[in-house]
C-alpha cells in the first residue's frame, strides 16, 4: 500500500502517471488482482476483506486525482512559460515598411495635380442612382448603364461605379470656377487579369464661367501629366464616346514596353490606353442647374498606372496582400 503511493508520487509528468494508473487501477492492474482473490477468501472473512479494499482503493484514487491536477497544472505553466513572448526583448532586426505601389501611385498623380492648383475632393462610396447615373447623363435604360456592372443595395442604394458623383456633388454645392481631381476606391462587378471589384479612379473636373475652358487646356494639361508620369512618351487623342462628355476622347501612350515598335502588352498597336476625358456634356450642367458655364473633366484607374509603372502583369496580385509582391516596392 504504502509502495503503490509512493509510486503515485513520484510520477513526473501526465504520461507517467497515465501508465501507473494502468498498473494499479487498470483492467489487469494491482487491484484488480487483489479483487479477483475475493472469491478464495471464505465467507465469513469476505466482507471484512471488500471492505478493506474498498477502502485502500479509495485512498489510491484521491492520491491519484491530486497528483493528476498537480501534473496537469506544472504542464500548463511550462506550456505558458515556453510560449510567452517577451514584449521587453531587444531586437535590432527592424525591416523597412513601404507605400502600397497602388497608393504611391495614387499619390504621385495627386501631387501632380495639387501642384497644378486642383483641390481634392471625396465624396460617399455608398451612392445613390441620381448622383452616380442620373445626373451624369445616364438616365435609365440608357445603353451605356450595361458597361458598368453596379453592385445594388435592397433600398435602391449603390456602390458607386466611377467618383464622378464626387463632381456632381462638388457642382451642386459649389458656384464655378471649379477646378477638383476626386481621388477613390469604386465598385463594379467584374473579375479578371485586368478588372477587380474594387479599383481606384482618379477624376478630374474643371468648370469656368463662359466658354473659358475648351478641348485645347484639356489637351494641354493631360499631355504634361503623362509626361510627368511615364516620362518621354508620345501622346495621342482618339476620339470616343461617354455620356457625360461632348466631344469625348480617350487618351494613349506610345508603348513603354516596346517603345511603340509593337509588344504583347500593347496588342501589337505600338499604344496604351491609359484615360478618358471630354469636354463637359450640357446635360450634365442642366442636371446640377449651372448655366452658361464650360468645363472638362477625365478619369483614370490608379491600378492600370501603377501596373505599367511597376510592369506587372496581372492586376489581382494588386490584392493579393503577397508579401513577396510587396517587398519589392520598398
Ligand atoms: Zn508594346
Amino acid at each position: 500500500m504504502e509502495q503503490l503511493k509512493e509510486k503515485i508520487n513520484s510520477a513526473l509528468s501526465l504520461e507517467e502517471l497515465e501508465s501507473i494508473r494502468i498498473e494499479i487501477f487498470g483492467k489487469k492492474g494491482i487491484l484488480a488482482s487483489e479483487f479477483a482473490k475475493l472469491k478464495d477468501i471464505p465467507g465469513p472473512q469476505k466482507r471484512e476483506f471488500a471492505q478493506g479494499l474498498n477502502e485502500k482503493k479509495a485512498s489510491l484514487q484521491e492520491l491519484f486525482d491530486i497528483k493528476l491536477e498537480q501534473l496537469k497544472e506544472q504542464e500548463l505553466n511550462k506550456r505558458l512559460k515556453a510560449e510567452a513572448l517577451d514584449v521587453t526583448m531587444y531586437s535590432n532586426i527592424s525591416e523597412k515598411g513601404a507605400l502600397h505601389p497602388v497608393q504611391e501611385t495614387m499619390d504621385k498623380i495627386i501631387e501632380y495635380f495639387v501642384a497644378m492648383n486642383f483641390a481634392v475632393e471625396s465624396g460617399p462610396m455608398v451612392e445613390d442612382d441620381f448622383h452616380n447615373f442620373e445626373a451624369l447623363n445616364l438616365p435609365k435604360h440608357h445603353p451605356a448603364r450595361d458597361m458598368q456592372d453596379t453592385f445594388y443595395f435592397k433600398d435602391n442604394t449603390l456602390l458607386r461605379t466611377h467618383t464622378s458623383p464626387v463632381q456632381i456633388r462638388t457642382m451642386m454645392r459649389k458656384k464655378p470656377p471649379i477646378r477638383i481631381i476626386a481621388p477613390g476606391s469604386v465598385f463594379r462587378r467584374d473579375y479578371d487579369l485586368t478588372h477587380t471589384p474594387m479599383f481606384h479612379q482618379v477624376e478630374g473636373l474643371v468648370v469656368e464661367e463662359g466658354d473659358k475652358v475648351s478641348f485645347a487646356n484639356l489637351k494641354s494639361i493631360l499631355t504634361d501629366f503623362l509626361h510627368y508620369m511615364f516620362g518621354d512618351v508620345e501622346v495621342r487623342f482618339r476620339p470616343s464616346f461617354f455620356p457625360f462628355t461632348e466631344p469625348s476622347a480617350e487618351v494613349d501612350i506610345s508603348c513603354i514596353f516596346c517603345e511603340g515598335k509593337g509588344c504583347r502588352v500593347c496588342s501589337h498597336t505600338g499604344w496604351l490606353e491609359v484615360l478618358g476625358s471630354g469636354v463637359v456634356d450640357p446635360n450634365v450642367f442642366k442636371a446640377v442647374g449651372y448655366e452658361n458655364v464650360s468645363g472638362y473633366a477625365f478619369g483614370l484607374g490608379v491600378e492600370r498606372f501603377a501596373m505599367l509603372l511597376h510592369r506587372i502583369p496581372d492586376l489581382r496580385s494588386l490584392f493579393e496582400g503577397d508579401i513577396r509582391l510587396l517587398e519589392q516596392f520598398r
